[in-house]
């Protein structure tokens, strides 16, 4: 049916959306036939999750598609992701921004990077909790790092149905994004991005000041594992 489809759906999301918003199409485990869709309706910024199928569908996707890497980045994957990535959202400990500079250096690029904060109740989600990262911001931790622009911060919220619960999650990282940038970051001019807001979610977290939506079922529909 045509309001099923997906220029409809991106097109209805897209009027929805505050002005200035970025929305990230989340196409991770969805054939390249469907992200082609998308783009022939515009869309340009895609997010995917593993390296080797970002790799692969940069290579069948035309070369103006922005890459986003949304998913946990292990190390020996830092190698794949690095050329293809317009941004990383998920740079989870100091360590792996090292290892995102010093490979960007290698191949003559700086990396736009985001710091993952971990707000969620689910262990399974990763980044930093939002008082170390404000303590390795104060000690210059991410200042220092060649190869790498640190462009703000991405969370995700817990998964629930309970609204209180993710309004006062994003609230804490609008809270230490602002603390960051007006404070340990602020020489950092490129600290402007905050990556916040899925299909369910991402309503609340425009209301927090989010820069970025990252947005897969409410465009391309279920998922299949
Ligand atoms: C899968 C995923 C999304 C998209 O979630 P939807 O609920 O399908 O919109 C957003 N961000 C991250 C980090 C994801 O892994």
């Amino acid at each position: 049916m045509a309001h099923d489809s997906i220029a409809s759906r991106l097109s209805a999301l897209r009027h929805q959306l505050p002005q200035g918003l970025e929305l990230v199409a989340v196409s991770k485990f969805h054939p390249v036939e469907r992200l082609m869709e998308a783009y022939q309706a515009g869309q340009r910024a895609f997010g995917e999750s593993r390296a080797q199928e970002l790799a692969a569908k940069a290579q069948q996707m035309p070369d103006d598609v922005r890459w986003h890497f949304i998913g946990h980045l292990q190390k020996n994957k830092v190698r794949q992701v690095v050329p293809h990535a317009a941004m990383i959202h998920s740079v989870d400990s100091v360590e792996l921004l090292r290892l995102i500079g010093k490979e960007s250096m290698r191949i003559n690029r700086v990396s736009s990077v985001l710091l993952q904060v971990h707000v969620a109740q689910e262990q399974s989600k990763s980044g930093f909790l939002p008082e170390e990262l404000a303590s390795l911001a104060a000690s210059g931790e991410f200042s220092g790092v060649t190869g790498v622009r640190v462009c703000g911060l991405m969370a995700m919220a817990t998964f629930t149905d309970d609204m209180a619960v993710v309004d006062d999650e994003f609230a804490r990282v609008e809270e230490l994004f602002r603390h960051l940038k007006h404070g340990p970051m602020a020489g950092n001019d490129h600290f402007t991005q905050l990556s916040i807001g899925m299909s369910d979610d991402w309503r609340i977290a425009a209301r927090h000041g989010a820069t970025i939506v990252r947005i897969g079922t409410a465009i391309f529909g279920q998922r299949e594992y």
